[in-house]
């Protein structure tokens, strides 16, 4: 019997079935729909979904199907093996095949690592009681409604986009939240001090209770080992049956390490996003490169697209780190932030009455930043407009948005 031509393609092996991996999957698919036989290995049971959207499905806005992007019959229509539930727990790479952890041997021609994060988790006295929960995937989130619904007083640690996100999602399901960030505002990293203070405002009003400058000292648990309550370091002991760690995230180098591929704080690529072994790609939060870890959807995006060029053999893109710009996703409050805000910044326009809210920051005749809250209406424009010459605009720039002739 003639073996089928299926099987005379090469192999592709995708570790990781987030964003980054299934945006990898649809970059190739478009470039080069038969050029590989492909598996998919997920650790996982939920096939692919918006990450992104945990938070308003945490909150009770969208239910888990609107959610999904990829379901089982997307893989099935193109002939990808999707493996759900079974990491893959190894790589030998002189033999070319991955173990997963069901024992599955799988061998490889091109593989791509796109293991994402881990949520970073505090190590403090009483950190290992249960109720301290994270906010990372599916199962996080199925875990976090169901303590909603017998918990009275939440904490959660963070004050960043995540944190805020888990917040208020949580007090959509009627617990009372206390909101703990060690920054001296909110969204430290991407709003300046006064916006900040606007969206604290915010918060307050729904309902949250919020602490600045506040750092976690440890936990206290009940002879169960549920948490009852955190400590901070200025005393203050807060009740808590559930909490929330929101703290960071660190990439997920666990099986690059193992097998030997260079790693620091992620996975090193170079501009293609091949790794030190040439048939080993990394695409998404795993990746460091050129020094920098990654956050946001928006650059993993770009890396899927630079990967799946490579893949394709039409190697001609590389990648470079673009800034790329943040909203929060808390219905009701209109936030974004981009480019440099760092320094002192030299146009601000403040409505407190409509609580609006504009901050520019200019780089000689360069909009390098911007900061909007309240009215997000200009966010793409001021978006365009970064990095290029304001100078002709520069005494209209802060409403330059709306003036038609700037607009268009
Ligand atoms: C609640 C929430 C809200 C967010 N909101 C935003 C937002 O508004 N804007 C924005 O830009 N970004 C947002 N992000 C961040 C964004 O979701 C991430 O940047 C993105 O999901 C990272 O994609 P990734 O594919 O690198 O990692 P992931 O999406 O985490 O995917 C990695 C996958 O690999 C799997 N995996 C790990 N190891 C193995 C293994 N050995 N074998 C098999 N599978 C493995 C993991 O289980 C995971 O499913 C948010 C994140 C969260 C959690």
């Amino acid at each position: 019997m003639q073996p089928s031509r299926e099987h005379e393609k090469p192999h592709l092996v995708v570790v990781g079935n987030g964003m980054a991996g299934t945006r990898l999957l649809e970059e190739l698919l478009t470039l080069e729909p038969s050029r590989y036989r492909i598996t998919v290995f997920s650790a996982e049971q939920a096939p692919g979904y918006n990450r992104v959207l945990l938070s308003p499905v945490l909150g009770g806005e969208r239910d888990e199907p609107s959610i999904i992007t990829h379901d089982a019959e997307w893989y099935a229509a193109r002939g990808i093996q999707l493996v759900l539930g079974d990491p893959v727990v190894s790589i030998e790479r002189r033999q070319k095949y991955v173990v997963s952890r069901s024992g599955k041997r799988v061998p490889y021609h091109r593989l791509v690592l796109a293991t994402g994060a881990q949520p970073r988790r505090l190590s403090c006295a009483g950190a290992d009681a249960s109720g301290i929960a994270t906010f990372r995937d599916l199962r996080d989130t199925r875990d976090l409604i169901r303590a909603s619904e017998c918990s009275r007083n939440a904490v959660v640690i963070g004050g960043g986009f995540l944190g805020i996100e888990a917040a208020e999602g949580l007090h959509r399901r009627g617990v009372n939240v206390t909101l703990i960030h060690s920054g001296k505002w909110l969204l430290n990293r991407q709003l300046n001090a006064e916006a900040g203070a606007l969206l604290r405002d915010d918060l307050l009003r729904r309902g949250l209770h919020v602490r600045l400058s506040a750092r976690t000292a440890s936990f206290d648990s009940d002879h169960r080992g549920r948490v009852r309550a955190v400590r901070l370091k200025d005393g203050t002991r807060l009740p808590a049956d559930l909490v929330v760690q929101a703290i960071g995230i660190e990439p997920d180098t666990t099986l690059a390490r193992a097998a030997g591929l260079h790693c620091e704080q992620g996975i090193l690529t170079d501009d293609t996003l091949q790794t030190f072994d040439p048939a080993i790609y990394a695409v998404g939060e795993c990746v460091q490169h050129r020094r920098r870890t990654f956050g946001l959807v928006a650059p993993l995006y770009e890396q899927a697209k630079v990967c799946a060029a490579h893949l394709a053999e039409q190697g001609h893109r590389r990648y470079h780190y673009q800034d790329s710009a943040t909203r929060l996703k808390v219905s009701g409050v209109a936030m974004f932030s981009a480019g440099n805000i760092q320094g002192a910044s030299d146009l601000y326009w403040h409505d407190p009455q409509a609580g609006f809210y504009r901050r520019l920051w200019l780089d000689g005749t360069r909009l390098s930043g911007v900061v909007l809250y309240g009215d997000t209406s200009g966010a793409s424009w001021y978006e365009q407009q970064l990095g290029r010459d304001i100078s002709a605009w520069r005494d209209t720039l802060l409403f330059a948005d709306r003036l038609p002739e700037q607009a268009a």
